[in-house]
């Protein structure tokens, strides 16, 4: 029962990139080199290399060629709200952030928690998606909390793992039993850890600045109380579990004592948590309010230095879009969520790179060979015989992030009006070129 993606295929390109600044960390690869791409795969990566026939020439002076990013955390809204997102604007957002495969979260309409529906939309992904996408299943059918789904036969339909994202588990015995049987299947339960009688009302971080807005908190121990409860299943069933979108220092205490423990548990941050504080909450803007909530300087630090020790396994976006009519009203009222895909590498690589607090090779790590790890689906991966899954970024670019120019057919990023710098400019997936800046 292997993971699947998908995407609509086609012909594989002859691309020689030439003179890039090539960064791979899997394989200590840091130097300017020419790569050349033949039939969508890397037939060669070297010096002085030249095309032949028709071989297109990219000059790449200045840019950095990296393996593309996977995305472990994506809210493709498809099926039922293509209003917000749908697979092809999924795909265009994701290859304009570098990124070589998404996953899909289950808290669709319908729910993804029978076959039929994930093979639906494998087959929607087959026809519409251009960046290959993959799709997680339900732990719990409409994602209710009582009946567990057919795991198995989700699992055998490609599903890449398990979750509720979107809501909490219920209880301590659903998760349980899903963990036995995502066992069974080879396959991860993703939870969105929250303890719903503290989140409470809450629309923002409690603290410092939600007391002087007068807004309601949602205390940093509503998420750490339920993930110290999930690691204490987790432990007790021997399950693989992942932690979705950490983001307090206490959660983070109590990962690391798992790991020590030698527990089978992963987890990732979001681009938005490592680079933004609840400061900017000040703004009272909309796209500013995501579960979980943005969290104090102090939180920030902790989760960046998880990142680099590799406490934190991944990045992942969290991409949420939402209509621009759910936003537009006043904060406390507006759905949780931001878009992720076309601004996370050029966020991170802003906020934490130029400001020399991680190196661009942990950054790649954790936005490409780990996540694909976890997904289990080979890593992308700058080397002679693998396929080409890469993107080229100028690291010099400054841009200022504006709804237009966005793919996503939402606009709700906690970016916009934001100066960021480094911009993806071309992106192959799958050995095809799926995104090219004009
Ligand atoms: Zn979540
Ligand atoms: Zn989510």
């Amino acid at each position: 029962m292997t993971v699947h993606v998908w995407s609509k295929g086609g012909v594989g390109v002859d691309l020689l990139i030439r003179g890039a600044r090539a960064v791979d960390p899997q394989h200590e690869l840091d130097q300017v080199v020419d790569v050349l791409v033949r039939k969508g795969r890397i037939a060669e990566v070297g010096g002085g290399l030249e095309a032949t026939g028709r071989t297109r020439v990219v000059e790449a002076d200045g840019k950095l060629l990296l393996p593309g990013f996977v995305d472990l955390h994506t809210h493709l809204r498809t099926p039922g709200r293509e209003d917000e997102e749908d697979l092809t604007t999924a795909s265009a957002a994701a290859a304009a952030g570098g990124y070589v495969a998404v996953f899909g979260m289950a808290n669709t309409e319908p729910v993804v928690d029978s076959a039929p529906v994930l093979e639906g939309l494998a087959q929607r992904a087959a026809a519409e998606a251009t960046v290959p996408t993959g799709f997680f299943a339900a732990v719990s059918k409409d994602l209710a909390g009582g009946q567990l789904t057919e795991m198995h036969e989700l699992a055998e339909a490609g599903a890449v793992g398990f979750s509720d994202d979107g809501v909490p588990l219920a209880t301590a015995q659903l998760l349980r039993r899903a963990l036995q049987y995502a066992k069974v299947t080879d396959r991860f339960v993703a939870v969105h850890a929250q303890d719903d009688s503290l989140m409470g009302s809450g629309v923002m971080h409690e603290g410092a600045v939600s007391a002087k807005l007068g807004l309601g908190g949602i205390p940093a121990i509503a998420e750490s109380a339920d993930v110290a409860r999930a690691l204490e299943v987790a432990r007790y069933e021997d399950g693989r579990l992942h932690l979705c979108h950490v983001s307090t220092e206490l959660s983070l205490e109590h990962l690391a004592r798992a790991r020590e423990l030698g527990l089978a548990v992963t987890a990732e941050a979001t681009p938005h948590h490592l680079t933004l504080t609840d400061e900017k909450v000040y703004s009272l803007d909309s796209n500013l309010k995501m579960n979980p909530p943005l969290r104090p300087a102090g939180d920030r630090a902790a989760l960046v230095m998880a990142l680099k020790s590799g406490l934190i396994d991944c990045v992942a976006t969290d991409h949420a879009p939402h209509a621009q009519q759910e936003k537009e009203v006043p904060f406390e009222a507006a759905p949780f969520g931001t878009t992720g895909l076309e601004t996370a590498f050029a966020a991170l690589h802003t906020g934490l790179v130029l400001s020399k607090e991680l190196s661009l090779a942990l950054l790649v790590e954790r936005m490409s060979a780990a996540p694909a790890r976890i997904a289990g689906i080979p890593s992308p991966s700058i080397a002679s015989g693998a396929p080409a899954d890469l993107c080229l970024v100028d690291p010099k670019e400054r841009w200022t992030v504006i709804a237009a120019d966005l793919h996503s057919r939402s606009t709700n990023s906690a970016w916009l009006g934001e100066s960021l710098r480094g911009r993806v400019v071309l992106t192959v997936a799958a050995g095809r070129v799926v995104f090219e800046r004009a």
